[in-house]
């Protein structure tokens, strides 16, 4: 875990904030007192690290386009979508390493709505860039990124210039568990917790209908509680036995690998493997158990009703959300079980994410 977190200033993270790209990423920021959904928008002058000042979010009227992009260390994903959630333009560039990966941000969106004719390209009406590792939304700064490679970029109104609409800046992992819990598996609940398991694991909290960020600017880092910290393997973090060291995607496959001796490509073919190879049991078994233990504080302090299994890993389907089910019934004694469930965004939350929150305004 992180804490030196907002702020161009703060020393990055010893090796990858954001080691948890594409999969798992940090919940976003919200200074006490600022809207961070309406940061980022317009009018910082350029190189000032000023707060810009808020606005009131408001939804976009029924006609309105929405264009969202999800930035990923490896791909840069985008899409044009209308108030239905049909889709209109759609596209996917590789991630240049380091600045250049916002040219070709900009690029990609000038493409997307190039595909549009002139009078729908007229009614767009907001976008949102989604970004990984560390997001300073307050001051509209990318301030780390291991995997893209980029530190303390203003982002500025570098896109709301580019294509004439206020553009929303925040982190992938924030919008994709605000899309789960308010438009995919959670809906309806206040209460949810959302995990998105992928190269890492991070996630979202919602607690009586309202998204929890923080002053630092860095919630839902369930990756990094250390569950094994007497006898885990080491974490990129710098603490030893994170959640992240036997639960991610990465982790699972590396950790089958030393187990029976046998490479495999992903967490998806140790899933295969079950239930005849013991290996993969009893690395699939550790990952859940780990997990299980890291959601133990969670659940006792805020009683989600649901945990919502997100990112690339939950394709591991009922393998893994029955699992979880049966370690959380095993642990918890005081507090009721939550329902725990799989997502229904997959790994599109994010970029579905981007075009909602862009027709939303804010995280709410
Ligand atoms: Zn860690």
């Amino acid at each position: 875990m992180d804490r030196h977190r907002v702020g161009g200033s703060a020393p990055a993270p010893a090796l990858g904030a954001d080691s948890r790209e594409p999969g798992g990423r940090a919940a976003g920021s919200d200074a006490p007192g600022s809207n961070a959904s309406t940061l980022g928008t317009e009018a910082s002058p350029a190189g000032s690290d000023a707060p810009t000042p808020s606005t009131p979010a408001t939804i976009l009227d029924a006609n309105a386009l929405t264009l969202g992009l999800d930035v990923g260390g490896t791909t840069i994903k985008g899409e044009i979508a209308d108030a239905s959630g049909a889709i209109l333009a759609a596209g996917t560039v590789p991630t240049p390493r380091g600045e250049t990966a916002f040219a070709a941000m900009g690029d990609l969106g000038d493409s997307l709505l190039a595909e549009l004719p002139a009078d729908r390209r007229d009614r767009l009406g907001r976008a949102a860039v989604l970004l990984p590792g560390i997001v300073d939304t307050t001051r509209s700064i990318a301030v780390f990124s291991g995997n893209v490679g980029w530190r303390d970029v203003h982002v500025g109104d570098r896109f709301t210039r580019r294509w004439g609409v206020p553009v929303l800046i925040e982190h992938d992992v924030a919008v994709a568990g605000w899309a789960e819990w308010r438009f995919g598996a959670g809906r309806d609940h206040g209460d949810v917790l959302v995990i998105v398991l992928g190269t890492g694991v991070s996630g979202t909290l919602s607690v009586g209908g309202r998204l929890v960020r923080s002053a630092f600017g860095q919630a839902g880092e369930y990756g990094h509680i250390p569950v094994r910290p007497a006898d885990g393997l080491p974490c990129p973090c710098g603490n030893v036995g994170c959640v992240e060291t036997l639960a991610s995607a990465a982790a699972i496959a590396r950790n089958y690998a030393r187990s029976s001796g046998r490479e495999v490509s992903g967490a998806a073919r140790v899933f295969g493997r079950l239930p005849d190879d013991p290996h993969a049991v009893r690395v699939v078994d550790d990952a859940v158990a780990a997990l299980a233990d890291g959601l133990l504080g969670i659940i006792h302090a805020a009683c989600p009703e649901l945990v919502v299994l997100g990112g690339g890993l939950a394709g591991a389907g009922a393998a893994l959300s029955e699992r979880l089910q049966a370690a959380l019934e095993q642990r918890l004694r005081v507090v009721p079980v939550p329902k725990v469930v799989l997502g229904e965004f997959g790994a599109r939350a994010g970029l579905a994410g981007a075009t909602l929150f862009a027709r939303h305004g804010a995280l709410t």
